[in-house]
């Protein structure tokens, strides 16, 4: 069933990477198993699936306690400062970084685990208050340019969520919008490889916008139900 949809999934990753000129192996499949149980991320790893995301810190650290396969973690939710050592000692990347102080926190964290830690910065391009991420121009200037100097950091790229919208032109709007600031970074000499965007709804879109990380929860794995724990699942 989950090898199924992956497989679609790839099927039109490769259709719209065809279409709009882009190499498939650029793009990750980040496979979100919040609220999905054990057996649900060992039927994704069986089907070949290596990088999963979560959005709660402890819910990430029970998981990696409870599996062995090597999977490379992601975490994409809101973080605080008090929760920020359950997530460096597991994640491979942390995409949802949107204070310089949360990104300071993590620096020490990484400090003490002597790793170096990948992160994007999350940036709000729909306007919505109900969503995270920078959205002032001049706040955006400072944390990129500044996180550069934090040792234990590697700013690998951008993160975004595309407004709650049937209007593709918003969803659009928005990806455009972070390529884009991409774009003026990477010529101003700041490193940035990735733009983590698109997620079950708005994928293909992502990805004919630039998208090199999905971020896919529902379509892989099913409509989440949050009347459970994912330790029942
Ligand atoms: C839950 C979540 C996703 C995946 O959402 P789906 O609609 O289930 O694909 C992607 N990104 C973030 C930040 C999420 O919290």
């Amino acid at each position: 069933m989950i090898e199924e949809k992956l497989n679609k999934i790839k099927e039109n990753i490769f259709d719209i990477c065809s279409k709009s000129n882009r190499d498939p192996a650029q793009i990750k499949i980040i496979a979100v198993s919040k609220n999905f149980g054990i057996r649900h991320i060992q039927e994704a790893l069986a089907a070949g699936q290596i990088d999963f995301g979560e959005n709660r810190p402890q819910e990430l650290d029970g998981k990696s306690k409870l599996i062995n396969e090597n999977i490379c973690w992601h975490f994409i939710g809101n973080l605080q400062k008090n929760k920020v050592k359950y997530v460096v000692r597991t994640a491979e990347f942390i995409h949802s970084v949107n204070s310089l102080a949360l990104a300071e926190e993590i620096n020490k964290r990484a400090e003490k685990s002597e790793k170096i830690q990948k992160i994007l910065v999350e940036i709000n391009t729909s306007g919505e208050e109900t969503k995270q991420g920078l959205s002032k121009d001049s706040e955006i200037d400072n944390i990129i340019y500044k996180i550069s100097e934090l040792k234990n950091l590697k700013l690998i790229g951008l993160m975004t969520m595309a407004p709650y919208t049937e209007d593709e032109n918003k969803i659009r709007k928005s990806f455009i919008f972070l390529r884009m600031l991409k774009d003026k970074f990477v010529q101003n000499g700041v490193e940035l490889k990735h733009l983590s965007m698109g997620m079950s709804s708005d994928y293909k879109i992502a990805i004919e916008e630039g998208a090199t990380m999905i971020r896919i929860g529902s379509a892989i794995f099913g409509e989440r139900d949050y009347t459970k724990s994912w330790r029942e699942l």
